[in-house]
């Protein structure tokens, strides 16, 4: 199995954190993607979850929290317990020996504001993220979002304005990339003209997609992943951390979710 690909502990949520870290290991895999909110959930130590990877010989990164939050909100209350949540979660990721966190880039308050505000609270964002990453020597990977009501980092040319952000911040956002979501660009048009078109890509969510479930099981959705995978781990292993974290949750039988994603991805 490529070592890049890393399940997120997510498609496991009834395991708990280190429940799915060992059934991860036993389907072959060599990373994992831990979600913050599972280690919540299970009330799981950052610490045993290190063990727990050291022993399975597993790399992580770690998905910082997202639900109910915006570290953009226009609310300064929610933002600042949004921003907190998230700056926090580097030392998570450095507790359980993650060198990646994946972040949502934040959304509109109100369909009615002005999207280039947001623009500009999600650069001095970047800068919050990048010194805090660059102290625990982290990398941090911002994610293109699902086409959705409020979002608005989600298409070739906001991702390429963020990029572009990202560029003429030089220092200041040394350790930020893009995290491309592979179902998420499928909700927007073909992901391989996100492949081509985006730059900065240095983590990656891969699932299938289809017209009921945005995040469908690999090679039961309508994405033409056979093209879309080699170019993505190319992509991938061309930075030093990055992991393409595999989504796609069967809450009726997570065990099969992670088995039809071992099975498919052998053959890369
Ligand atoms: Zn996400």
């Amino acid at each position: 199995m490529n070592p890049r690909f890393a399940p997120a502990t997510r498609m496991l949520w009834h395991s708990g954190v280190l429940g799915a870290l060992e059934q991860v290991r036993a389907a072959g895999f060599h990373a994992a993607e831990v979600w913050a909110q599972h280690l919540w959930d299970a009330q799981t130590a950052p610490l045993d979850v290190h063990r727990k990877a050291g022993e399975l010989g597993l790399r992580l990164s770690l998905h910082a929290p997202s639900y109910d939050l915006n570290p953009l909100s226009s609310n300064p209350e929610i933002r600042a317990v949004s921003r907190r949540q998230v700056l926090e979660s580097l030392e998570t990721a450095d507790a359980i020996g993650a060198r990646v966190l994946v972040a949502h880039p934040g959304q509109l308050s109100s369909s009615t504001d002005d999207v280039d505000e947001y623009w500009t609270r999600l650069e001095a964002y970047i800068v919050d993220l990048n010194a805090k990453a660059r102290a625990l020597d982290l990398w941090v990977a911002l994610e293109g979002m699902e086409k959705k009501r409020l979002q608005f980092v989600t298409n070739i040319p906001a991702l390429e304005r963020l990029a572009g952000i990202l560029e003429r911040l030089g220092s200041d956002a040394e350790r930020v990339s893009l995290a491309l979501d592979i179902a998420h660009a499928g909700t927007m048009g073909d992901p391989l003209a996100f492949l081509e078109r985006v730059p900065r890509v240095g983590h990656a969510h891969l699932s299938d997609t289809s017209v009921e479930k945005t995040h469908a099981l690999l090679g039961e959705g309508r994405l033409d992943l056979g093209h879309i995978v080699p170019k993505l781990l190319e992509r991938i292993e061309a930075t030093p951390h990055g992991l393409i974290a595999i989504e796609g949750r069967l809450s009726s039988d997570e065990p099969r979710a992670l088995r039809v994603a071992a099975a498919y991805l052998k053959q890369f």
